[in-house]
């Protein structure tokens, strides 16, 4: 879970980047990073905090440079601290090099160990590192040559990004895990994990790096270069689910449309049902909501008023703040509750508690019935491919039957989207190709050494 974002050959190089990644700050909200070509050298700068945190005109006006490559990170593999911000910058035998990556090494753990046993020191804890010293060691006759060498070593989720003087290169892993997209701005080019970023900054979005592919920019042109046979197309469809931005285009259609179509799915899969209204869980919840409604016709309400302003600090897992943080973050609006028979519906159910916490207040609100509605199926496996996800046995589909589920959260009913309508509403009727693992259990690239 990472944002990445790159700008080439433009003189606001910084800024643009700025806006961009500022732009996909839902994927990470940790640290963020960027790294500019300065003429031959490699600047670099990153923090922990938000994006707003972390740049400040004046850093952006140092990271002088008319290309910039930026990141964003929400951890799923390493500690979460400023040795592990990205982009990484090592001075290597190949150059100055930095790195961006957004996915997650399932061979991580044996690689490290073999670098390791061969004399690799490691400067962070993250699975990000490993590339760089594959590519210091294992070297091709060209950079190209060397980087498609060694990411065919890897395994697992990346897209990446890497810059050295004069170059910017974007990489996808044979899977298409995660997501990178190309676009173009004037004679500047952009690489981003989403096409929101892109449309931002006032840019075109020209086409997805596809996977297996290299794209390569390099004095004002591009080029594109296979370094694995693709393996079978399956970008992750939890992008589309919770993760990605309502505005981004995925598999030919936004990922807002996608959550109405899932939404109306749901509400035919459900038609049985009566209630007197259908709402939906901030903030993704309802465009799902809004779906449903156009199907049925059951009246959509907004149920709570959520705050946006809640700061990280109120994230904090301190046992004192965590009995009102669902409340500020979420307040049931009452009159629209009261004597109310609702069908709520939200993005997935993890664990159970957000639910739990949710129809609690309903109910305490004076709901008369609620009915919980998951716009996808129950979470049964974790993501090894960079979602973060618990561990099997935390996963609450995995212990309890829906009944007792349904039970545990306090609901009055539970339903969950068949996989085959997620499908289908996500890929627009077309595509087929995702990775359901989360939801099935069914692993698309190896992860033994991941678990
Ligand atoms: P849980 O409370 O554990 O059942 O988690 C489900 C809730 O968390 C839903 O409201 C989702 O919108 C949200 N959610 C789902 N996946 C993630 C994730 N990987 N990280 C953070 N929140 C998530």
């Amino acid at each position: 879970m990472c944002g990445i974002f790159a700008v080439t050959d433009n003189k606001n190089a910084s800024k643009l980047a700025y806006v961009g990644l500022f732009t996909l700050q839902h994927r990470g909200q940790e640290s963020a990073g960027m790294a500019a070509d300065s003429s031959g050298r490699i600047l670099y700068y990153s923090a922990m905090g938000l994006v707003s945190e972390v740049f400040s005109n004046e850093v952006l006006a140092n990271l002088k440079g008319r290309s910039v490559i930026g990141h964003i990170r929400y951890s799923t593999a390493g500690a979460s601290n400023l040795k592990n911000a990205q982009p990484l910058f090592f001075n290597t035998c190949l150059g100055p090099l930095a790195v961006a990556h957004n996915g997650n090494l399932t061979n991580a753990g044996r690689l490290r160990a073999q670098l390791q046993k061969a004399g690799a020191i490691f400067q962070t804890t993250t699975d990000s590192e490993i590339i760089i010293h594959l590519m210091a060691r294992y070297r091709g006759r060209s950079l190209e040559e060397t980087l498609a060498k060694n990411l065919r070593r890897l395994e697992g989720s990346y897209s990446f990004l890497f810059m050295t003087p004069g170059r910017v290169i974007g990489a996808r892993d044979p899977n298409g895990f995660r997501p990178l997209v190309l676009g173009r701005l004037g004679a500047s080019h952009i690489l981003s994990s989403e096409t929101c970023a892109i449309d931002v900054v006032g840019g075109k979005t020209a086409r997805e790096i596809a996977p297996g592919e290299l794209v390569i920019i390099e004095k004002g042109k591009v080029r594109f270069k296979r370094f694995a046979k693709p393996g079978n197309f399956t970008r992750c469809i939890f992008e589309t689910v919770y993760f990605a931005r309502p505005d981004a285009e995925i598999a030919g259609r936004t990922v807002q449309s996608a959550r109405y179509e899932i939404g109306s799915m749901l509400a035919r899969e459900m038609a049985y049902m009566k209630a007197d209204l259908v709402s939906g869980v901030p903030d993704s919840g309802a465009a799902y909501a809004l779906g449903f409604s156009r199907e049925s016709g059951l009246a959509y309400q907004a149920v709570f008023m959520r705050n946006h302003y809640t700061g990280r600090s109120f994230m904090q897992p301190d046992q004192a703040l965590r009995e009102f943080t669902a409340r500020l973050k979420l307040a049931p609006i009452k009159d629209l509750i009261r004597g109310k028979s609702i069908i709520l519906i939200d993005d997935s159910l993890v664990r159970g508690t957000t639910s739990r916490k949710i129809i609690g207040s309903l109910k305490k609100a004076g709901a008369k019935k609620v009915y919980m509605a998951i716009a996808s199926p129950a979470v049964i496996s974790p993501c090894y491919y960079g979602i973060d996800t618990p561990t099997k046995e935390e996963l609450i589909a995995n212990n309890l039957s829906i009944d007792e589920i349904r039970r545990f959260i306090g609901a009055d009913g539970l339903y969950y989207l068949s996989l085959e309508s997620l499908i289908k509403a996500c890929g627009n009727g077309r595509d087929r190709c995702f990775c359901t693992a989360c939801f099935t259990g069914n692993y698309p690239a190896k992860i033994k050494s991941a678990m």
